[in-house]
């Protein structure tokens, strides 16, 4: 057989983090999963399909494709990772860590531009790998927010001048001041369980009003609650950014903070990170220190809808009268496969009532930093999904992710609609009486 130096310059994948090839040969071509697939619905493009997505990753394990190519590079970043055609593919198609292997592979071998590194070290990496920084920037921009220097900063031009009007666009109004690991409890009068909250970077910071919630919430179901000193980010933006080894290291330091709490459950309060958590076990599977231990840790890792819509609900004593529309987060509804809990908990709050939205798990464009780095078909997805929010006349929107919340408020805002977004723990908590009726909340500040 005759080999070309086109063969021999052809780059394939190699080093860490090849692709798995029977996961890529188990797709049978069958075509299901392309009206699941955002990407595809709005290019009609079978190269921007999962199906030829996974063609174009197979080309390059077989040689035929040079892994630098272009169009590879192209639509292994234009795919959202939503993991919607791995819901509903007949093969068992697990698609999520063949799409991160092939960005990963990328990162380690495509060189990217100074400019390109420098970013992406000042935006994911320094604010996500130490919790510590997430506050101090989060803190700034409550104090920014307080001051009202958005609208001085608008008129002089600078936020456009730094790239930071779409990221200041879509933060909500942070209320509450972060929640420090470790320094904050919940223990109810009557222990039936007990778990430990994975606080998270956007959630412990932006959203900390949310996990404050969760953990009355929780209290109210008679389980207490810790949040485990040592944590830090779940590091799945670092995955689905091909980062591995930062994100590794993420797992090892989460891992070893949640050992100490023995085999309670972990209760996530967003989608990404519940994902990226029970990912652990896969993401250090060949890592001889870690690989038990990290699947151990993903077998406690539960969503907050799944670990509540599991139990019996202690009846809530105060009505929340309106109607809500729930957007599910693709990385509830697909990737940890959680439909039913989230609207079971929405119709144990007295006064409630759930009006469903057409195509409510088609992903709203978020997708980690894809509202940031692909403006365009993010915001395509972003109107599509405020229309559909819009139409059911609810009074408020819920979902469990703070991508979703921050791109629901964006794009909802975009159409003129002031509608409120909320996490589904939110609610739960008002129908509990809310920050009024804290259940035993402890600080050891
Ligand atoms: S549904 Fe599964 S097997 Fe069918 S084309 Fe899509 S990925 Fe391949
Ligand atoms: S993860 Fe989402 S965007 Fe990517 S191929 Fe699958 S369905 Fe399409």
């Amino acid at each position: 057989m005759s080999v070309s130096i086109v063969d021999l310059v052809r780059q394939g994948f190699s080093g860490d983090d090849v692709p798995d090839d029977d996961l890529l040969r188990a797709c049978v071509h069958c075509g299901m999963c392309l009206p699941t697939c955002p990407t595809y619905r709005l290019t009609g493009e079978e190269a921007s399909s999962p199906r030829g997505r996974l063609w174009l990753m197979r080309s390059v394990a077989d040689g035929r494709l040079d892994l630098l190519d272009p169009e590879f590079d192209e639509q292994m970043y234009q795919c959202l990772n939503c993991r919607a055609c791995e819901a509903v593919c007949p093969s068992g198609v697990h698609y999520g860590p063949l799409v991160e292997a092939s960005r990963a592979q990328l990162e380690q071998h495509r060189p990217r531009p100074l400019w390109q590194r420098v970013g992406r070290k000042v935006g994911l990496d320094v604010p996500f790998s130490r919790v510590g920084r997430m506050r101090a920037m989060v803190n700034a921009l409550r104090l920014y927010q307080r001051f009202g220097l958005s609208t001085a900063l608008r008129k002089t031009g600078l936020l456009r001048l730094l790239r930071f009007e779409t990221l200041e666009a879509m933060l909500p109004q942070i209320s509450q001041p972060p929640l420090v690991s470790g320094e904050e409890s919940w223990t109810p009068g009557i222990v039936d369980d007990h778990v430990v909250l994975f606080n998270g970077c956007i959630m412990s910071t932006v959203f900390s009003n949310v996990n404050r919630a969760t953990g009355r919430v929780l209290a109210h179901n008679r389980v207490a609650v810790t949040v485990p000193a040592a944590q830090q980010c779940c590091g799945a933006l670092h995955v689905h950014s091909g980062m591995m080894n930062e994100a590794r290291k993420l797992a090892r330091t989460n891992i070893e903070a949640f050992e100490g709490d023995g085999q309670s459950p972990i209760v996530v309060t967003a989608a990404g990170c519940g994902a990226a958590l029970k990912e652990y076990g896969f993401l250090l599977k060949d890592d001889p220190v870690y690989a038990e231990r990290a699947a151990a840790f993903t077998a406690r890792v539960q969503d907050v809808t799944e670990y509540l819509g599991n139990r019996e609900l202690v009846a809530p004593t105060h009505e929340v009268k309106g109607t809500v529309t729930y957007q599910e987060p693709c990385h509830l509804v697909h990737a940890q496969r959680i439909s039913v809990q989230p609207r079971a908990l929405l119709g144990q709050v007295p006064g409630l009532e759930l009006v469903e939205m057409k195509e409510s798990s088609l992903c709203c464009g978020s997708a980690g930093i894809y509202n940031i780095i692909r403006k365009r078909m993010a915001d395509e997805l972003g109107d599509r999904k405020a229309e559909n929010v819009v139409a059911t006349h609810a009074d408020t929107v819920v979902t469990a992710n703070p991508g979703c919340h921050m791109q629901l408020r964006t794009s909802l805002r975009r159409k003129g609609s002031a509608m409120p977004v909320r996490h589904i723990v939110e609610l739960l908590d008002e129908a509990y009486g809310g920050q009024a009726n804290e259940p035993h909340q402890s600080s050891v500040r």
